[in-house]
């Protein structure tokens, strides 16, 4: 037998027990006639203690050991005169009386401890032992625990867990697929899925209602912090289910989860279309813990002033509270920031807001103090404010201001990280417009149902047109990270031809491709739609 107990267990009622324990040696003291040692596992830390008036040869059996070596031990549970109260086993040790080395060990290249020596790098090269640290071992524990109750909160709504084929025929989610090659049929590749897209759509068609999986997905694209090539969604899909339904399940779903498991009761989403959210926070992902949103004042700008302002679609503002305190250096700093290769921008323009109420800016030359004051009021500076603007095409502003804004907020300390604040953005776009490809692709996925308004207008071969619709697409946000994203599906094959052919597949390539979807469509498929919850950005983010 290995152990009667784990090392995290005892306590005071053990006191008088014969108890065996195995585990990882964490640290020695030797002192001469006694020994005490801390043995490890996941569960905790226990004190062992070796008396040479006990057993000698124990004593010197355990001075040979070494961190990391793997032992079992047998002995008496006895009250510590010197308790530990930071441990949870603090009020008692273990007097052995056998002791067993079940493995040796090398000296481990940095130290298990909470805080530990090891950068990096080291600590990934030796996962196995930085996940013997309690901080990686509570976040496995933790994402562990997510993953229950998502299972749990599903099953009881009726959910049907169900494992999907990870070698498959290209599922598109807009990246690169991973392929691997089939032995069978020479020069011929499966792809991994970059979502089971397709297969949730068809057990749907399969009567099946209600389905999740908590599954991994396979993107061939460029990494960033928060996405990888394989990733795990919480996937689901339902049936005979509208936009709404599907926002209310979800948004009670993800209520229900930050209570069980961080007491944490979210307010309502706030749902606010694509459209505003780019406008008003340069991103279709706002991070809604501070305000600080963004002003057009290109109607509010007096012209004859400087050109490029003038010329610009549009002038994008921010006002920055309490930003006056802004040093000269800073500003220059900030103006630096923007011209980034990563941010673009050709400038960045700044108006102070005095105390006294009259304004200076970067460009005085061209804006006189009535001027001034004018983009003051329209923005509703106020004394000790600070105003920053940028200038060019619309989208391309938005998207400057959009980082601007979360810089600026990071830098004032703006952001009480503290708070949750979830919303859905919702109406986004049907289409987008690739320039280098010089077609249309779909902003969500090709399976996404235009809205009804849209509808109408699918046959338009107006680009302006065609780039105003609009989809049943809605993304989960919290706190400017994109928690999941899903849609409505189209459920007829004639609507689905008809996007197929606006994304420019040929009837032909369409059936090729697709060929198994658009032919179950044609046996009753009911109305439905999903979403998919990236797990490991949930987990983060909790
Ligand atoms: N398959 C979509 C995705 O991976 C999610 C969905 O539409 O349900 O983003």
């Amino acid at each position: 037998m290995y152990k009667t107990h784990n090392c995290g267990e005892l306590r005071i009622s053990h006191e008088g027990n014969t108890v065996i324990l195995s585990g990882w040696v964490h640290r020695i003291r030797a002192l001469g006639a006694m020994l005490f040692l801390d043995i490890r596992d996941r569960f905790g830390k226990t004190q062992l203690v070796f008396d040479e008036t006990l057993g000698p040869d124990l004593l010197l059996k355990a001075s040979n050991l070494g961190r990391e070596f793997v032992i079992r031990v047998e002995g008496l549970v006895r009250e510590r005169s010197s308790k530990n109260d930071k441990m949870a086993t603090g009020a008692v040790e273990v007097v052995v009386q056998r002791l067993d080395i079940l493995n040796t060990s090398e000296l481990p290249p940095f130290t298990i401890e909470n805080e530990t020596d090891g950068g990096e790098e080291l600590r990934m090269q030796y996962r196995y032992l930085d996940i013997r640290r309690n901080p990686v071992q509570s976040k496995l524990l933790f994402r562990s625990k997510v993953a229950q109750a998502v299972r749990q909160l599903l099953s009881a709504k009726d959910f049907v867990e169900v494992e999907t084929p990870i070698l498959v025929k290209s599922t598109p989610e807009g990246a690169r697929d991973f392929v691997v090659p089939s032995r069978l049929n020479q020069g011929c590749f499966y792809a991994l899925p970059q979502s089971p897209q397709t297969f949730k759509q068809l057990l749907m068609v399969g009567g099946l209602d209600r389905y999740f999986q908590i599954v991994k997905c396979f993107r061939d694209e460029d990494l960033r912090a928060d996405r990888q090539p394989e990733f795990t969604q919480i996937d689901c899909e339902l049936s005979f289910v509208q936009r709404d339904d599907i926002l209310e399940i979800f948004e009670s779903f993800t209520k229900t989860l930050f209570k069980t498991i961080l007491n944490v009761d979210l307010e309502d989403f706030q749902r606010m279309p694509y459209s505003e959210a780019i406008e008003k926070y340069g991103s279709d992902k706002p991070d809604l813990r501070f305000d600080m949103t963004i002003h057009e004042i290109k109607a509010a700008l007096p012209t004859g002033g400087l050109s490029i302002l003038d010329s610009a679609e549009s002038v994008g503002a921010l006002v920055v509270k309490g930003g006056n305190s802004y040093t000269r250096k800073q500003l220059d700093a900030l103006s630096d920031w923007v011209k980034r290769p990563q941010i673009g921008a050709k400038g960045l323009i700044y108006v102070r807001c005095n105390d006294d109420g009259t304004t200076k800016s970067s460009v005085d030359k061209f804006y006189d103090a009535e001027a001034r004051h004018q983009i003051k009021s329209f923005v509703g500076g106020g004394a000790n404010d600070l105003i920053l603007i940028m200038a060019g095409d619309y989208g391309v502003v938005r998207k400057q201001m959009g980082a601007l804004r979360l810089h600026v907020g990071a830098e004032q300390n703006l952001i009480d990280s503290s708070k949750f604040k979830p919303l859905w953005v919702v109406d986004f776009p049907l289409l987008e417009w690739d320039n280098d490809a010089g077609r249309f692709f779909s902003m969500h996925h090709p399976f996404t149902t235009p809205s009804p308004s849209s509808l109408e207008h699918l046959e338009s071969t107006d680009q302006r047109t065609l780039e105003s619709l609009t989809a049943d697409a809605y993304d989960l946000v919290i706190n400017g990270v994109e928690i999941g994203g899903g849609s409505i599906r189209i459920a007829k094959r004639d609507l689905q031809e008809r996007i197929f052919r606006l994304l420019g597949f040929s009837d032909e390539e369409a059936n090729d491709q697709f060929g198994f979807l658009l032919n179950a469509f044609r046996y009753g498929a009911p109305p439905h739609g999903g979403i998919a919850l990236g797990f490991d950005r949930l987990v983060a983010l909790m």
